[in-house]
């Protein structure tokens, strides 16, 4: 489907999302005028000096007034008071969406709050990096990635198609899954790789501190690329383990069992296990690569980016 670009779009929360939201928008022309939301005044003057939105409000109500498109895109924990907040002011037939990293806990928050004259689409760009706030955006970050809508049972057939050609125009493939589906999809493609970024982040900095320098010196060995998602903003990520604690917990219990299995096979010297675990775990990487979810240049491309006036990499939810 062509896309006819809304009138209004509202965004609320301007960091990371929003703001790369607003940047390709504006390139694409995906929108006559938008209007803009965030908590902090810092944020909302940041927004007005890089031309995010054409106003900004201290009021989320009063952001999402006559819009057509009002898109969510603050932390999962805010998306139910937010809703809350902005509900009496929808326009009948306005489409609310929202870009939160958990799907279920959205829904159940959110849709107690949305008239009956306005549709609510729920949705996840599969995109991001491990910077957060208004200046962190930039327009090519939904490339080529996966937004997943997972529409609720009696949505309208256009209003999910229009989102559809909204992200298509964004730059980004669609697909529309079941949210509790997404949100296990999730727990193993994001949650669970971004717990153990975490937490072997903060085992070495438990280290005593000569140790702590020596991590930190000889950080290539494989340690630093667990410190780029450890780096992720800690708001989002709390609410992302509140609100989908269900998969995390499943996924955790098995991931602790295979690891279990490295570990006595270790402990036994049992080479063939180990190889052939490794063997098909490297198989995955090269399909990540052949999908185009990731560059095939050795170590992530790090060699050929002396100067860092690029984007950062994305690739992170
Ligand atoms: P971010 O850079 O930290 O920005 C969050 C924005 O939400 C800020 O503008 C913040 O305002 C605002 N905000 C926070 N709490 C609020 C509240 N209670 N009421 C109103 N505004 C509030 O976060 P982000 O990375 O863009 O993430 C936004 C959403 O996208 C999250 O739900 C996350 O799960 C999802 N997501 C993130 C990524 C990623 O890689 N980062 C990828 C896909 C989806 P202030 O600046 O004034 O605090």
């Amino acid at each position: 489907m062509a896309f006819a670009p809304f009138e209004k779009v509202a965004l609320i929360g301007l960091g990371l999302i929003g703001s790369s939201l607003s940047h390709v928008m504006r390139r694409e022309k995906l929108a006559t005028s938008i209007s803009g939301h965030a908590r902090s005044a810092a944020t909302r003057e940041r927004a007005m000096e890089l031309g995010l939105a054409d106003t900004m409000h201290e009021h989320a109500a009063d952001a999402v007034r006559d819009a057509d498109l009002v898109v969510l895109c603050v932390p999962v924990g805010a998306c139910g008071p937010v809703a809350e907040a902005i509900s009496k002011a929808l326009k009948p037939g306005a489409i609310v969406t929202d870009v939160g990293s958990v799907k279920s806990a959205v829904i159940r928050e959110v849709s107690p709050h949305i008239p009956g004259n306005v549709h609510f689409v729920p949705g996840h760009p599969i995109a991001g990096t491990e910077y957060s706030g208004p200046d962190s955006g930039f327009a090519s970050l939904f490339e080529n990635r996966w937004c997943i809508l997972t529409p609720l049972g009696g949505t309208d057939a256009d209003v999910t198609a229009r989102l559809t050609a909204f992200w298509k125009a964004c730059g980004s493939n669609v697909d529309i899954m079941d949210a509790d589906h997404h949100d296990r999809v999730l727990s193993i493609t994001s949650h669970l790789p971004q717990l153990i970024a975490f937490n072997i982040v903060t085992t070495a900095a438990d280290l005593e501190e000569v140790t702590q320098q020596e991590v930190i010196k000889y950080s290539a060995g494989g340690f630093r690329d667990f410190t780029r998602l450890a780096a992720s903003d800690p708001t989002m990520w709390r609410d992302v383990y509140l609100n989908n604690k269900q998969a995390v917990l499943e996924l955790l219990g098995r991931f602790s069992e295979d690891m279990s299995a490295l570990q006595r096979a270790i402990r036994w010297g049992d080479g063939d296990m180990l190889f052939d675990t490794f063997t098909r775990a490297r198989g995955i990487r090269q399909r990540i690569i052949e999908a185009g979810q990731d560059t095939d240049e050795p170590d992530f491309g790090r060699g050929s980016q002396h100067s860092e006036t690029t984007a950062p990499a994305d690739g992170r939810d």
